[in-house]
């Protein structure tokens, strides 16, 4: 083990209430890739920036569901991976309270953690934009993966969209602000998987810094925080994590 994780072990065994901020580098390890990355393949015919806007989604949902069914597809198969898992292991064993994540993709709760703030939104449930009616989604999930066809509101036949943030949209304004409770009050922020280069959910680790918490980052890429983290691990969270849980489960 080496030393910076040592270091990351102590930093969580002082701690008395810790808060995780996770983003799609906590999920590619499960086969789910980064739709900001250009290497992803999902730049191949639209640009994400376009597509996956709310003005591009109400201009033109057909093309929004063609992007975004290859990643619903990994998305419905994916499963949770040890990076997850370690996460749910220190808050059950460990000092984290909270998850705050920015994955829409469901895999902290299938791993178990219970307490997850999804600022971002999440798919287990759409919003029908003309009537306001509000669906779950789990079976209309498996449904789009299995037809591709576009998911209709039951009420008034218009489009469906799901309950995520889109570019262009705020994100859900409560789970935000208990996002915010949670990085102003927490005393250690373990930012893992995630480039904080979306806003305002990248301004988490800021606040949870300037009311005196300790920052770990762990990513495969800087971040603009790392000059004023306690501690920046360079690596895969589905490596790190594990080790880092490990000293918290009994033996
Ligand atoms: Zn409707």
């Amino acid at each position: 083990m080496n030393n910076q994780i040592e270091q990351a072990i102590k930093f969580f065994k002082q701690s008395k209430r810790a808060v995780a901020l996770t983003g799609a580098g906590i999920s590619t390890p499960s086969g789910i890739p980064d739709f900001r990355s250009p290497s992803s393949g999902l730049w191949n015919k639209y640009d994400p920036m376009v597509v996956a806007s709310i003005d591009g989604f109400k201009r033109r949902p057909e093309e929004f569901y063609r992007w975004i069914h290859p990643l619903a597809d990994l998305i419905l198969h994916a499963e949770p991976n040890p990076a997850h898992m370690a996460l749910t292991e220190l808050e059950t064993h460990g000092p984290l309270k909270a998850i705050i994540t920015q994955n829409i993709d469901l895999l902290h709760h299938r791993a178990g953690s219970s307490n997850v703030y999804e600022v971002h939104g999440h798919l287990r449930q759409a919003t029908c934009l003309s009537c306001g009616y509000v669906t779950g989604a789990e079976r209309m999930l498996v449904d789009f993966v299995a037809t591709a066809e576009m998911p209709r509101c039951e009420l008034c036949g218009d489009v469906l969209k799901p309950n995520v943030t889109l570019y262009g949209e705020v994100p859900p304004l409560n789970i935000f602000q208990a996002a915010e409770g949670w990085a102003a009050t927490c005393d250690l922020m373990l930012v893992a998987g995630s480039s904080l280069q979306v806003m305002p959910v990248a301004e988490l680790p800021l606040l949870a810094r300037q009311n005196g918490s300790r920052l770990i980052i762990v990513d495969l890429l800087e971040t603009y925080l790392d000059e004023m983290a306690d501690l920046v691990i360079r690596g895969d969270v589905a490596e790190v994590l594990p080790q880092l849980s490990s000293s918290f489960v009994p033996q």
